[in-house]
């Protein structure tokens, strides 16, 4: 959260700034601003809203800068307003900054500030930031030496961008906790929250690590540590094509990356699968076999969706391999003092490989002796490089705030693990093929299960109205449940809840009326009948039944008012297929009510802070 994006060298900056704005955006859209140095002086120009309104404001507005940094803020401290929208400036205007993250110890700085007179204009923890480097600045240290001395006293999360009007052939830019990217040109220099701001630019960047600052000139970069040791960055290649980051026809992010499902889990699974040999091949986990026979316990950390497709890999893995798995809310875990034992494996699983919550709990685990793997998506992430080994699962760039092709990339990636693992604890070659050609099958089995948007779109019309949903299921449907339940209260704003179906019976029930929707996944597995049976249960209290069944189940027509109807696949992958018409209906039901799919209320993808 929070979109951060840099640029100096010789074009005009201005459009370059909007443009990753506009990039970022899905990291925060709660106000923008852009700071530039125009002659010998700091232009700070922001807004409330989104980077269309920044936009709107700076028509007539014309700039030669080839210096500023932009910034979409998703607000922690302060209302999202003009005043509290980023770029802050010291009291002379001398120097403007930009910040991702929380300054946990601003009250205490900003206490000694207000002694020394300093006087504040937002309600910011970013705003102490910007008068506390001044403070340094003043005492006759250059830019980089105040930041780096100011941010030796922060306590919290930052990726931060400082300019001066002063010294204005250079960008200061630092980090902890919070991503930051480089990207480096021919004579120009770019520094983002991620590379796809950068990749229309450049396909060279630097990924800075935590407690990082660095000195930005048009044609080179001095990296030290906030420490003062100098260090040596590795200028590195990404492989990202600027159309991966566009929506194409689609009119929303979602939408794409919903029908770009059949395509991502194939990339997920391409190459991994040995169908002879019933059997996995994971590169990232090649060197580590053997501690992977000696593991005892695996215990997932994760957040959101990512936890929900965490919830389907204990099942997995517990199922296919034999191994005892604990899925752990990321953000609790860090805190309550976690038994860890030297032969437990904490694997954690994150779309951006950046969630604060995960990577402190990979921290945390590493501090206990633990071993760390990574379940990541974004490619060179943070999580990526502070866990030993781990798995990409490829889905490509997903922009998108509701994670959708994350999630079942998550699922087919647990699926190639557990059948890796399951293979190496004694499960047999005709069981492993099986499992192997049904992961093979699902990126056609997908493509089917998107055949249903008609009978979704029937759904919507009849419930669009409706304040509550129910989602129930069991087995990995339960996780299924959950993952639709969320899309549906993220970006339609319905309220819905998740519930194993049989559990239904201890609370949630007495919810159950003629108005309520109730959506079941039921798909033709070894639960049918148990399900069937919540099924009746709930229709005898009349409320009003939808189910997501598989495609050669005739008897369900019968019990629900409306049914969508998916391939049938093997239970550990069902959540793969499930979630499609879920996915869709949230979707949908958000188009129906007027939300702003990719801009849902109050989230921001990449979630950054603690
Ligand atoms: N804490 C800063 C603010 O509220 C930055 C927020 C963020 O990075 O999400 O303005």
């Amino acid at each position: 959260m929070c979109g951060i994006i840099g640029y100096i060298g010789y074009k005009n900056s201005l459009p370059i700034l909007l443009d990753g704005l506009r990039r970022l955006e899905y990291r925060g859209y709660d106000s923008a601003g852009i700071a530039l140095i125009e002659n010998d002086k700091i232009e700070i120009l922001k807004k409330a809203g989104k980077v269309s309104d920044l936009q709107d404001k700076l028509k007539n507005y014309s700039s030669q800068s080839t210096i500023g940094i932009g910034h979409t803020r998703w607000a922690t401290h302060g209302a999202p307003n003009d005043i509290n929208a980023h770029p802050h400036n010291n009291s002379d205007n001398s120097i403007a900054l930009i910040h991702n993250g929380i300054i946990e110890n601003y009250q205490t700085i900003k206490k000694k500030l207000l002694k020394d007179g300093c006087k504040f204009q937002s309600e910011t923890d970013t705003e102490v930031l910007v008068h506390f480097i001044s403070s340094f600045y003043k005492n006759g240290n250059d830019l980089f030496t105040a930041t780096r001395l100011a941010l030796s006293e922060v306590e919290g999360a930052y990726a931060i961008l400082v300019i001066s009007a002063k010294e204005k052939n250079k960008i200061i830019a630092a980090r902890k906790g919070s991503p930051l990217v480089l990207g480096i040109g021919e004579n120009e220099m770019f520094v983002a929250s991620d590379a796809s701001a950068l990749i229309s630019y450049t396909n060279k960047v630097v990924y800075l690590d935590d407690e990082e600052i660095v000195q930005l000139t048009s044609n080179n970069f001095v990296t030290k540590t906030i420490t003062d040791e100098e260090i040596e960055k590795q200028i590195e290649k990404i492989d990202l094509e600027i159309g991966q980051i566009e929506k194409n026809n689609f009119d929303h992010f979602m939408l794409k990356e919903i029908y770009e499902q059949p395509e991502s889990v194939k990339n997920s699974i391409r190459g991994r699968v040995l169908l002879e040999e019933g059997d996995a091949k994971l590169g990232g986990l090649q060197d580590f076999h053997d501690q992977l026979k000696k593991t005892k316990r695996i215990i997932i950390t994760s957040c959101g969706t990512s936890w929900h497709a965490s919830l389907v890999g204990e099942y997995i893995i517990e199922q296919m391999a034999g191994i005892p798995v604990e899925v752990e809310y990321a953000s609790e875990f860090r805190y309550r003092s976690p038994v860890i034992n030297s032969d437990d494996l904490i694997w954690s699983v994150s779309q951006s490989g950046e969630t604060a919550d995960t990577l402190a709990s990979i921290r945390e685990a590493k501090n206990k002796g633990a071993k760390t793997f990574g379940i990541v998506n974004v490619v060179g992430s943070s999580i990526a490089r502070e866990t030993s080994a781990g798995v990409y699962i490829h889905a490509g760039p997903e922009i998108g705030v509701a994670s959708t092709k994350a999630f079942t990339s998550q699922v087919a990636v647990f699926g190639l693990i557990g059948l890796l693992l399951g293979r190496q604890r004694g499960m047999q070659i005709d069981q492993g093929r099986i499992i192997a050609n049904e992961i093979i099958s699902l990126p056609e089995k997908i493509k089917k299960a998107l055949n249903c948007v008609d009978q979704v779109k029937k759904i919507v019309d009849e419930f669009k109205n409706t304040s509550n949903f129910l989602f129930l299921g069991r087995g990995t449907n339960f996780p299924t449940a959950l993952e639709g339940a969320l899309k549906l209260k993220e970006i339609s704003y319905i309220h819905a809840e998740g519930y194993p179906a049989a559990e239904m019976k201890h609370g949630p029930i007495a919810l159950i009326d003629d108005k309520m929707p109730v959506v079941f996944i039921v798909p033709k597995d070894n639960l049918y009948d148990k399900v069937m049976s919540n099924i009746q249960e709930v229709r005898a209290r009349g409320g009003r039944i939808i189910a997501i069944a598989n495609d050669d189940d005739d008897e369900i027509d019968n019990f629900a008012e409306f049914v969508i109807k998916v391939p049938r696949t093997l239970n550990y992958f069902g959540p793969i297929l499930n979630i499609i018409p879920l996915q869709l209906l949230a979707y949908y039901m958000a188009i129906a009510r007027g939300c702003n799919v990719d801009q849902p209320r109050n989230l921001a993808k990449s979630v950054t802070v603690e």
